[in-house]
């Protein structure tokens, strides 16, 4: 594990260099307050710290403090060293936001388990953050497809339509929805009609420009945000989805099923379709008359 020594006294320094490295650590140096702060903010910084208190430019405890009040995704487990030894000292060093003290000189042993705690401490605050980033993921999306869930789209719809409102440039979305798919479902029965939904969303998902975004809105209808796009490039998108869907049967466990998709095309701006609730439903009453029309196809809200 990457560690920052910050301690301006080179003798101290380097003893404490050697015993770290010897233990197994990946050992960053700074000579100074200022070098130790920009260290921590740098990319790639290390989890743990060891920092004088008395350094020139920065001392430890005013590290602790910015450190503390620029809190970014990872946690730094921080602990101080210093010589003085009075109680208030420990009082300021934990209150600036240090997890440790340790009052030089110090024992090898002592300064050996208090880094293990500290490890301990970064290990348990790693594990929360990928638990975390997994929960966000679920909460976020469609366990069927992986693309975006209902909630989600639609709340990237609302912050892209306040964007493009402040911008004054425009944003389209498209609603999709499978073709006669009930009949999927009658015909090779519901695993098959789930591989379905999941090549489509592949398929859809493989076309998009990065900025897009894609969700299922339910069953299997999905709802496509393309931000800064007029109505000739999401019509011209919508035609390339429809046509790519269109063109080969998808290879299922029940054999190739053919499958279309029907597009509903709405842009924002127009009167009245400043908001998500009317952009979708706009796109929505386009993809009704697509249905009407005969299917396999893309059409534009009045
Ligand atoms: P249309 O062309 O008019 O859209 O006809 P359709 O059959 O596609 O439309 P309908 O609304 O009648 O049927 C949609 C079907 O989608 C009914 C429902 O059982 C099925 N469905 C919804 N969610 C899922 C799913 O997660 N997996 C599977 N296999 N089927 C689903
Ligand atoms: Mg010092
Ligand atoms: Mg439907
Ligand atoms: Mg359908």
């Amino acid at each position: 594990m990457k560690i920052l020594i910050a301690e301006d006294e080179p003798a101290f320094r380097r003893l404490l260099e050697e015993i770290l490295v010897k233990w197994g650590y990946e050992v960053v140096v700074a000579r100074d307050g200022n070098e130790a702060y920009q260290v921590l903010l740098s990319e790639d910084a290390p989890k743990l710290a060891i920092l004088d208190w008395k350094m020139p430019g920065m001392e430890g405890v005013e590290i602790c403090r910015k450190i503390r009040r620029d809190a970014g995704e990872f946690y730094t487990y921080i602990i101080l060293l210093t010589s003085q030894q009075r109680d208030e000292d420990l009082v300021i060093g934990m209150e600036a936001g240090a997890d440790d003290y340790i009052i030089k000189p110090f024992k090898h042993n002592e300064l050996k388990v208090r880094l293990r705690a500290g490890r301990r401490i970064i290990e348990l605050q790693d594990e929360l953050l990928a638990a975390h980033k997994i929960l966000y993921a679920k909460a976020t999306h469609d366990s069927l497809t992986g693309l975006l869930n209902h909630e989600e789209i639609l709340s990237i719809l609302d912050k892209e339509l306040a964007r493009s409102g402040r911008d004054g440039v425009c944003a389209s979305v498209i609603m999709v929805d499978i073709d006669h798919f009930k009949m999927v479902n009658d015909t090779y029965g519901h695993l098959a009609g789930d591989a379905v939904l999941r090549i489509t969303a592949e398929k859809m998902h493989s076309m998009e420009r990065s900025y897009d975004s894609i969700g299922r809105y339910g069953g299997e209808e999905f709802l496509i945000v393309l931000p800064e796009c007029c109505l000739e490039c999401a019509v011209a998108f919508a035609e390339r989805l429809r046509s790519c869907i269109s063109q080969d049967s998808m290879d299922t466990s029940e054999g190739l099923i053919p499958v279309t998709i029907s597009l509903g095309v709405a842009v924002s701006g127009k009167e009245g379709r400043q908001d998500g609730h009317s952009l979708v439903k706009a796109a929505d009453a386009a993809l009704y008359k697509a249905k009407e029309n005969g299917r396999n196809r893309v059409e534009v809200a009045a």
